[in-house]
C-alpha cells in the first residue's frame, strides 16, 4: 500500500460546493509535490463562454459544441487563486466567479454533450499520475481507478457562512440568505442531474468538515495516507447516502 515515500498516485476529491475541496486540494497537492487540478473551473470557463455567446443553459446541443471545440488550458500561478484558465489562448480566470456563471454553471454542466467533452480532457490530465483532482464526480466517474478518494462535506448552513465571508472580502454586495439560497440551489441540481451526479464513491472516505479547521482535515487526510488504508469508514460524521 501507501506510505508517506510511496503516496497514492491519483487523489479523487468530491463534494458540494465550498464544502472545501478546493482549499484542501491546494494544500495536498502542495504536500505531496502534486498538480492541483479543479474541473469546476473547466465547467465554469464553458458556462462563461456560453454567457458571453448567448447560448442558453438549455441548449445542449450549442454546449456540447462549445465543449468540444474550444480549446482550454488550466496553467499554475504564483498569485491566488494558484491558477490561470485560457480558452482559445485568452486568459478568463477573472471571470469564472462572477454571478453570471454561479447562476448558469450547474445548468449548463447537466448536459451529458459537455460532460462528455470535458471528461475526456480531465481523464488525460488523471493519466498522467501525481494529480490531486478536484470536482463532483471525480472519484465515480473521472477516475474511478484513483487509489484515494476523498468526499468532503458540511452543512449548508457553514458552506453558505464561508462563500459569504469569501465574497464579503471581496467587497461583494450580498445577503448571507441569497448565498444560502444559491448553494441549496447548486446542491439540488448537482446532486439530482441524470448524468454523473454528485455522490460519493463508496471507496471514498467521508470528512464532514463543518466544524473541523482547514489543518485538522490536512492532518486526517496524511494520517490516512501515512497508515496506507483509505478506510472508508475512518470519516468524521455519516456519509450521505
Ligand atoms: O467546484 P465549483 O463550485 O467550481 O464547480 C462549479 C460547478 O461545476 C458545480 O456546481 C457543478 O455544477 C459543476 N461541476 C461538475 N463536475 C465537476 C466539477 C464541477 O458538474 N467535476
Amino acid at each position: 500500500m501507501w506510505s508517506p515515500n510511496h503516496p497514492p498516485r491519483a487523489i479523487a476529491i468530491d463534494g458540494p460546493a465550498a464544502s472545501g475541496k478546493s482549499s484542501v486540494g491546494q494544500r495536498l497537492a502542495r504536500h505531496l509535490g502534486y498538480l492541483y487540478f479543479d474541473t469546476g473551473v473547466m465547467y465554469r470557463a464553458v458556462a462563461f463562454l456560453a454567457h458571453e455567446q448567448h447560448i442558453p443553459p438549455d441548449d445542449a446541443e450549442r454546449l456540447g459544441a462549445l465543449a468540444r471545440t474550444v480549446r482550454l488550458d488550466v496553467l499554475p500561478a504564483p498569485e491566488p487563486p494558484h491558477y490561470a484558465v485560457r480558452a482559445d489562448g485568452r486568459d478568463i480566470t477573472w471571470a469564472l466567479r462572477l454571478p453570471e456563471v454561479e447562476a448558469t454553471v450547474s445548468a449548463v454542466s447537466a448536459h451529458p454533450s459537455v460532460r462528455a467533452a470535458l471528461t475526456e480532457q480531465q481523464r488525460r490530465v488523471g493519466r498522467q499520475g501525481r494529480v490531486v483532482m478536484v470536482g463532483r464526480d471525480i472519484g465515480t466517474v473521472v477516475m474511478p481507478e484513483a487509489e484515494f478518494k476523498v468526499y468532503l462535506d458540511a452543512s449548508p448552513e457553514e458552506r453558505a457562512r464561508r462563500r459569504y465571508a469569501e465574497l464579503q472580502a471581496r467587497g461583494e454586495p450580498v445577503s448571507y440568505e441569497a448565498v444560502l439560497a444559491a448553494v441549496r440551489e447548486r446542491d439540488h441540481l448537482d446532486s439530482t442531474r441524470e448524468t454523473a451526479p454528485l455522490t460519493r464513491a463508496p471507496d471514498a472516505i467521508y470528512v464532514d468538515t463543518t466544524h473541523l479547521s482547514l489543518d485538522e482535515v490536512i492532518a486526517h487526510l496524511l494520517n490516512c495516507i501515512e497508515r496506507g488504508s483509505p478506510s472508508p469508514s475512518s470519516g468524521k460524521g455519516g456519509p450521505p447516502s
